[in-house]
């Protein structure tokens, strides 16, 4: 008699979510992460903030006017929105649900109001919070990236507070201080996450089947 295999499967794919207050190295850590981790797919945000030096339309964000952003908010394009800093930012729905359907992993750069959307629409998301080593450290980080005017930068190290007021909600937090170290943590949540049973059991079918044959 063999022992029916119980279907955990599940093919979506993950849905990735990582917040932290400006300047604590988040987009940098990302972007080694997606270059380590092709198989993740990073959701461009759209955004009333006017573009930085060397900011591309549709590859860092898609930059686009306020009274634009409010229609689609009207019209129900985003996952989830929030205001940032005095700008307005938001995840495209449909973009994010094909992605998931077609099985990829999906990461989301957003800040702890948006985290907290998607929690709502998606509790099976994994959420990660980085936090810089010191204050003294964002404030250098911040000012060195050199993006900002000092009034944006001010703006920012005084939102932190808030930002980071919320990383408990998050189920990871990492300490970027070392960036390599940083980077493995990052990775390893992401390989973990991967061994998950409910994924484990649709990869290993056919040997979980003959196991228990
Ligand atoms: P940086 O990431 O701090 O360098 O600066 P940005 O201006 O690119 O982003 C500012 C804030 O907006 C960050 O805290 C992001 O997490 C947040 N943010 C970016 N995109 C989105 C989004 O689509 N939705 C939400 N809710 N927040 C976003
Ligand atoms: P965020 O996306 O969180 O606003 P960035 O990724 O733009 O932050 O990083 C802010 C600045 O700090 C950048 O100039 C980046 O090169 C630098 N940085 C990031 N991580 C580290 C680190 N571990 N040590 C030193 N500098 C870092
Ligand atoms: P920046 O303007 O420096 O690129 O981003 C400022 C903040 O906005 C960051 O904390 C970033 O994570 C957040 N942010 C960027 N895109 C989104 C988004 O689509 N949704 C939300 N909620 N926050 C975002």
């Amino acid at each position: 008699m063999s022992t029916s295999t119980p279907s955990l499967a599940t093919s979506e794919g993950t849905l990735f979510v990582v917040a932290a207050p400006s300047g604590a190295g988040k987009s940098t850590l990302v972007n080694a992460l997606l270059e380590r981790e092709p198989a993740i797919s990073l959701s461009i945000s759209h955004t009333t903030r006017p573009p930085r030096p060397g900011e591309l339309y549709g590859r860092h964000y898609y930059f686009v006017e306020r009274v634009a952003f409010e229609r689609e908010v009207a019209e129900g394009i985003f996952l989830e929105h929030a205001e940032v800093h005095g700008n307005l930012y938001g995840t495209s729905r449909t973009t994010v649900s094909e992605l998931l359907e077609q099985g990829r992993d999906v990461l989301l750069e957003i800040d702890w109001q948006g985290a907290r959307q998607i929690r709502q629409s998606k509790p099976d998301c994994v959420s990660v919070f980085i936090l810089p080593p010191s204050r003294a450290e964002l404030e250098r980080r911040l000012r060195g990236r050199g993006s900002d005017s000092a009034e944006v930068i001010a703006r920012r190290l005084h939102n932190s507070r808030e930002e980071i007021a919320h990383a408990h909600e998050f189920d990871y937090v990492i300490v970027n201080d070392r960036f390599e170290d940083a980077l493995a943590d990052l990775q390893a949540i992401v390989h973990a996450v991967r061994l998950r049973t409910s994924l484990q059991w649709q990869r290993h079918e056919a040997l979980i089947a003959e196991l228990l044959a």
